[in-house]
């Protein structure tokens, strides 16, 4: 039996509950509240925000290998832990490079990976003559600790940009450092994929998936996406790149831009499970989080093929400030024949917070006209979601 320690208590290592169940598996989690959704499907809680190193080193007292399901961590405080012994994975230099999305972009390019063109606010003598270079719009992004689109701003002219930037360091006066602008790309559709790579060193990736995000928010996945096997090639291809450079052991997610002309743009990646991989819960032979605790254990990885033709997932979005449980909606949407229903537990509703999602298998049958198909099915779940 292994005692895996969780740095977060969200609902991604709520997700985790049925695969350590089946691995033998105990979880204890690093999260502040009770009210988390994990905590109620950990063995032991240490109560602490996830950036506290101290609670941390608690933790890895109970625990025999230390993973994340927030990368929001204080890595300086996690580094002394690393010194005296504590095992993290993915280890914390794979996350180093990551944490702050202007380091992220740069390690990426070094790498020589595909990525949207961008610079460091600090950095630019001339701000007005590097925008005309991008040209409007341009992307405005905190560069630490953004998450669903919080700290994302899209800038269509000068006159917001300087508005922005003096709104959101009137509060903060560490300034410009904060932030990295980046070129607008108009792509055609968002993409991600999910992969593992195991302590020595295979590496498993899931199906290429199309993301549809609104106010930069992910609302639907729809697995496989429709793209060609070069597409698919390729996005492998890059996904094998990073984790091995990073000699990652664990899950990462990488979401992707495709552009109208086919080429594929890194945008960002995610040093844990991710939403884009909820749809192997029902739809893979070996789900995104069981996997995660297989490559963390020291165990071969498992099966991440599609059991069948492909999946729709759909995420539950709040839309009011309410403590209702939405019943009857969760009732209806579970009625979807295929539909499988996961509730989160979260004792508040707030707008824009992930209350839980629905993933329905499609069949065969159904591939044919597969996007539309499961476009269709996105929308009735979210007529019976959100209000009229
Ligand atoms: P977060 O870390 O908050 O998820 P992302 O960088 O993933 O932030 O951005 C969220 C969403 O904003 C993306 O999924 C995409 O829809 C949009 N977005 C981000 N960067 C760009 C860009 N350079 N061009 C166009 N859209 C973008």
């Amino acid at each position: 039996m292994k005692r895996v320690g969780v740095i977060g208590g969200g609902q991604l290592a709520w997700m985790m509950a049925d695969a350590a169940q089946k691995l033998g598996v105990e979880l204890v989690v690093q999260t502040p509240s009770e009210h988390d959704p994990a905590v109620s499907i950990a063995k032991e809680t240490v109560f602490a925000p996830v950036d506290d190193a101290t609670a941390t080193e608690i933790l890895a007292q109970k625990c025999d290998i230390i993973t994340f399901e927030n990368e929001f961590v204080n890595l300086q405080g996690l580094s002394l832990l690393a010194e005296q012994g504590v095992c993290f994975r993915p280890r914390l230099e794979a996350l180093a490079p990551l944490l702050d999305k202007y380091h992220q972009r740069c390690y990426l390019r070094n790498l020589g990976l595909p990525v949207p063109e961008f610079f460091a606010l600090e950095e630019v003598e001339n701000l007005q003559s590097k925008i005309e270079y991008l040209g409007f719009p341009v992307v405005l992004k905190s560069r630490r600790h953004g998450y669903d689109g919080q700290g994302t701003f899209i800038i269509q002219d000068f006159a917001t940009l300087e508005q922005k930037l003096s709104d959101e360091t009137t509060t903060n006066t560490l300034n410009q450092s904060l932030f990295l602008l980046e070129e607008f790309v108009p792509f055609e559709r968002e993409l991600a994929i999910i992969a593992a790579r195991s302590v020595e060193g295979e590496i498993v990736t899931y199906p290429v998936v199309e993301t549809q995000q609104e106010q930069q928010v992910c609302r639907r996945v729809i697995a496989p996406a429709e793209i060609t096997p070069n597409q698919v090639a390729e996005i492998q291809a890059i996904a094998h790149t990073l984790l091995n450079s990073l000699e990652v052991v664990g899950i990462f997610g990488i979401e992707l831009f495709l552009g109208a002309d086919g080429q594929v743009l890194v945008n960002e990646i995610a040093p844990r499970t991710h939403n884009s991989g909820h749809f192997s819960l029902d739809a893979c032979e070996t789900s995104q989080f069981e996997q995660h605790l297989r490559a963390v254990c020291g165990l071969p990885l498992g099966n991440p093929a599609l059991q069948g033709a492909g999946a729709v997932m759909v995420n539950l979005l709040g839309y009011e400030n309410s403590h209702s449980d939405y019943q009857n909606q969760r009732q209806k949407i579970a009625e979807i024949p295929q539909a499988h229903v996961h509730w989160y537990g979260k004792t508040e509703s707030r707008p824009g917070r992930k209350l839980g999602h629905v993933t329905v298998l499609l069949d065969n049958q159904n591939r044919e006209s597969a996007g539309a198909y499961a476009n269709n099915i996105a929308r009735t779940i979210e007529s019976i979601w959100y209000p009229r």
